[in-house]
């Protein structure tokens, strides 16, 4: 496993939630963060079928764009009344002519559930694959999940994207009612990040 010598860390990701959350969990560690966005990068096509695929075309195209190790994070929903779905598409279900709309995207969830007419518990689990890629083209794995099920209707007001829906395994709240900080502990980026910290930064 390849340890991260740089003082520097590129994150590979336009969405402001998921660079604020990334940042406050590299918080305690020495090195200094950067977002795509400061570092004007592109978007590149996210055409993989997988977590890992997509993060990894993240990560290898942010590190040789810049020179800098680079960070990503591929994350979505699953829910099981669907089959897994929305799955890598989870942003992909947000999408409108005008931007990203998730209240539209939970309700699809929702509807897709009922049209099944599944029974509850609705299981799910948020994912998230990070991968820290080098400029000479290593790179390092890390999966994290968290388990739950679907509730509705939205809940809460905090975090961003399904956390209205989405209600952990052991809690009574959604991630979007919760204490961001509680979130940020348990959550699927948490598990996937203590991996990578115990990989690459001890
Ligand atoms: P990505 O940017 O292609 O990885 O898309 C991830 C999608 O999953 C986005 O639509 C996010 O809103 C959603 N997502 C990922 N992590 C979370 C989370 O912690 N809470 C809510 N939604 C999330």
């Amino acid at each position: 496993m390849r340890k991260l010598s740089s003082d520097t860390l590129l994150v590979a990701t336009h969405n402001a939630g998921k660079l604020e959350e990334i940042s406050k969990l590299l918080a305690p560690y020495d090195v200094s963060v950067v977002g795509a966005a400061e570092m004007n990068l592109g978007e590149p096509d996210e055409t993989e079928s997988t977590f890992v695929g997509n993060a990894r075309i993240k990560a290898h195209a942010a590190a040789q764009a810049t020179g800098l190790p680079a960070l990503s994070d591929d994350s979505g929903i699953e829910i099981d009344a669907l089959d897994g779905a929305p799955g890598v598409y989870t942003a992909d279900w947000a999408e409108t002519e005008t931007g990203r709309d998730f209240g539209m995207a939970m309700k699809k969830a929702y509807d897709g559930i009922t049209s099944k007419q599944a029974a509850p518990p609705w299981t799910a689990r948020f994912c998230c694959t990070l991968v820290l890629a080098w400029p000479d083209g290593h790179d390092e794995v890390f999966p994290g999940t968290v388990e739950g099920q679907i509730v509705w209707p939205m809940r809460g007001e905090h975090g961003h994207g399904y956390d209205p829906i989405f209600r952990p395994t052991g809690h009574d709240v959604t991630f979007a009612e919760m204490d961001p900080d509680l979130k940020n502990r348990i959550s699927h980026r948490a598990d996937a990040f203590r991996k990578l910290v115990k990989g690459c930064f001890d």
